[in-house]
């Protein structure tokens, strides 16, 4: 990918109204767009980066066995009826037909896969059950905030399983609690498990999953030294206490949350009347379990936990691109041309070698605007071709992360494609 073709440009200056490091830097950088408050266009690069994490849910969920549907964001009114929810969600998004019918626009989808996977499970051999959606989600928020982290039209991956019986439910629920943590380290951040209160439908437990940074929305009770933390809403202890796990001194901190997952129960499998028949020729009710990550939320969770004055800094595995390629034009036509050959050779091999580049090839732009650009756009890697690399017959190369660049010589550049 090149600049000079590239739809969104970034902006030299970062927008006014921004409220959090992930608005500011992902507009700037022209990775989204803002529509109106809480509702978003995803441009080439950012979308780039969310199908990403697409992917690595995606590979991690089919390799727990569960299955990947597409459910409509459209629901009929009757559904929510059926659980008590239609006036219970207040940030249910309410529309009306031409013909009076009326429907939600689905915040979650409880009310659409219980029938769904209900009207295919017949008997106890049909379960356990697992299925997931990435799909679009909508909630009718009073005050859409903190850029892309909550808004009220958003990604999310939401997973609900079906079980017998309490201990095979748990069994997956800690399965799953497991996955998240490597879908979340694979996304560069750091999750902490946190006990949480569940809000008003869990059954028996639930869980956070949070990052731990100052631009958090929850509150939290953390211990530095090991994995424990509790929402301090049912906190039963305070900050400097002794972690009840290793005794470490627990810290009041900020954190945001990027998953949850709960125990449902009986609640939506009774509501829509679900039956399986047990070994013995009975009826039975399953029990189910939901568990959800927001996807766009992630993004800019991500961009929150990795970021400096400059702009984002990206891990790798989730990065729009592995390269950054500059090149700076000389006053001398020959030099430019040679340093134009030089990059062209090494962008062709990159790809060739699995590597995506995004190359700026701007004619017309000072070094200083360039290295700003590659700065804020955050790719793991920035290679400098210039007058002044090709004197040292090589090209200069920098970490996102780290302060010192170096020289690699032409003749040895296949380094860079391990
Ligand atoms: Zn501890």
């Amino acid at each position: 990918m090149k600049y000079t073709t590239l739809l969104s440009k970034p902006s030299k200056t970062a927008p006014h109204d921004a409220d959090s490091a992930n608005a500011k830097y992902l507009m700037q950088a022209g990775f989204v767009h803002q529509e109106m408050a809480g509702v978003y266009s995803w441009l080439p690069l950012g979308l780039r980066v969310l199908k990403k994490v697409e992917n690595i849910i995606r590979e991690e969920l089919d390799a727990i066995g569960a299955q990947e549907i597409l459910m409509p964001a459209l629901q009929p009114k009757e559904n929510w009826d059926k659980t008590g929810r239609w006036n219970e969600v207040d940030v249910l998004f309410k529309i009306k037909s031409q013909t009076d019918r009326e429907y939600g626009l689905g915040p979650t989808h409880e009310e659409i896969v219980t029938p769904l996977v209900g009207s295919f499970v017949n008997s106890y051999k049909d379960l356990p059950t697992a299925v997931y959606q990435i799909q679009t989600k909508y909630r009718d928020e009073l005050r859409a905030k903190s850029g892309i982290l909550r808004g009220r039209e958003f990604g999310m991956k939401d997973l609900y399983s079906f079980h017998t019986n309490q201990e095979d439910l748990e069994e997956y629920y800690e399965l799953v609690k497991q996955t998240y943590l490597k879908i979340f380290k694979r996304c560069g951040l750091d999750a902490k498990i946190v006990e949480s209160s569940g809000g008003d439908f869990t059954k028996k437990y639930s869980h956070e999953f949070q990052v731990i940074t100052p631009a958090g929305e929850d509150d939290i009770l953390a211990c530095p030294d090991c994995t424990y933390a509790q929402n301090i809403e049912i906190a039963t202890m305070k900050a400097g206490d002794a972690c009840p796990a290793c005794g470490g001194k627990l810290e009041s901190v900020k954190g945001i949350e990027i998953g949850n997952i709960f125990d449902l129960n009986e609640k939506f499998t009774k509501a829509f009347g679900v039956k399986y028949t047990d070994e013995n020729g009975e009826q039975k009710t399953p029990i189910m379990g939901c568990y959800g990550i927001g996807t766009t939320r992630l993004v800019g969770s991500i961009v929150e936990a990795h970021h400096d004055d400059k702009g984002m800094i990206w891990p790798s595995e989730v990065a729009p691109a592995d390269v950054h390629l500059v090149t700076l034009n000389s006053k001398d036509e020959a030099v430019s041309e040679r340093i134009r050959t030089v990059a062209d050779g090494l962008y062709g091999d990159l790809e060739k070698n699995g590597k995506k580049v995004f190359w700026d090839d701007r004619e017309d732009a000072s070094a200083g605007e360039k290295l700003g650009v590659a700065d804020l756009m955050g790719m793991p890697l920035r290679i400098l071709v210039s007058s002044k690399s090709l004197e040292q017959n090589g090209i200069e190369v920098k970490r996102r992360d780290e302060g010192e660049a170096k020289i690699v010589n032409l003749d040895n550049i296949s380094s860079l494609f391990e």
